[in-house]
């Protein structure tokens, strides 16, 4: 008599039962693959990926010749001599120029904790080397930044570097037109981020010196003297700090300026 009455009542809510599970399930399923595709999960994904996953033929860190060793190896141009406003008293000091390097080509290809991205104040993606880093790190980058809400000039935000090579990305503001301070506060903030993080391999293209018109030369001056200055103060706590050089103009700035800012002795 019981069973026949637990059947009955099975056999009329069945159906009901059935229907509601789905109206409640199937939202939650939904949701739970929105937030699977969201900017957050793809960046905790490809943090985990290691570089030459990510990208087979990345340049490792370990195979950049540090300032050092390059400047013992090629036949140096005529030195840069330090500017004015970028003077500072250094002494020769082989630890610091074995903590740089350049690199000449794209800085998307570079697996290092961080690159630097000479991005827009909007950090919406723009022309130039933000277009390169942008189009490598695909469409999640640009999720991401919208949530930042911008970057003023000299400031320096993080996100993740998705299907780059590089782990992260560093987004700094560079200055428009010939402004030292400023585009020293960017290198300045760009390495406080770098080391907050507990990061400590970076590169850096040549912030301000194409779409924004910062002359070449100048920039390396501020640049090199800014990195200098950091490198003196925090030396345990990066291993390399990259200049990318993309441009020939740059290529033969920075092997003449880092014979003044980073003088190695034999
Ligand atoms: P900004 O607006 O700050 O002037 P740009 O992207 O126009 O930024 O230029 C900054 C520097 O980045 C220039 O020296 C440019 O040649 C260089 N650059 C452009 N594309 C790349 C790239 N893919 N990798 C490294 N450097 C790049």
């Amino acid at each position: 008599m019981l069973s026949k009455c637990s059947n009955k009542i099975f056999k009329l809510r069945y159906p009901i039962t059935k229907l509601n599970i789905a109206d409640v399930i199937y939202p939650i399923i939904v949701n739970f693959q929105k937030n699977m595709a969201s900017w957050e999960v793809e960046k905790d994904k490809y943090l985990r990926i290691n570089a030459e996953t990510k990208r087979k033929n990345c340049v490792k860190v370990e195979d950049i010749l540090t300032w050092k060793s390059l400047s013992e190896s090629i036949k140096l141009p005529e030195p840069i001599a330090m500017k004015e406003n970028c003077a500072i008293n250094i002494s020769k000091n082989n630890i610091l120029a074995e903590k740089i390097s350049i690199f000449e080509g794209n800085i998307t290809n570079l697996a290092v904790d961080a690159i630097v991205n000479a991005a827009n104040s909007s950090l919406l993606g723009g022309g130039g080397v933000d277009g390169a880093i942008h189009g490598a790190a695909g469409p999640f980058l640009k999720e991401e930044c919208r949530t930042l809400g911008g970057c003023q000039v000299g400031e320096a935000k993080i996100t993740g570097g998705y299907q780059l090579p590089s782990r992260y990305v560093i987004h700094t503001v560079g200055p428009k037109g010939e402004y030292p301070e400023k585009l020293k506060k960017c290198y300045r903030n760009s390495l406080e981020v770098l080391v907050s993080k507990k990061l400590r391999t970076i590169a850096f293209p040549c912030i301000s010196t194409g779409i924004y018109g910062f002359p070449n030369l100048s920039a390396a001056h501020a640049a090199t003297y800014q990195v200098r200055k950091y490198l003196e103060d925090n030396t345990d706590q990066i291993d390399r700090v990259i200049f990318c050089l993309f441009m020939d103009e740059d290529k033969k700035i920075y092997k003449g300026i880092l014979q003044s800012y980073f003088p190695i002795s034999n």
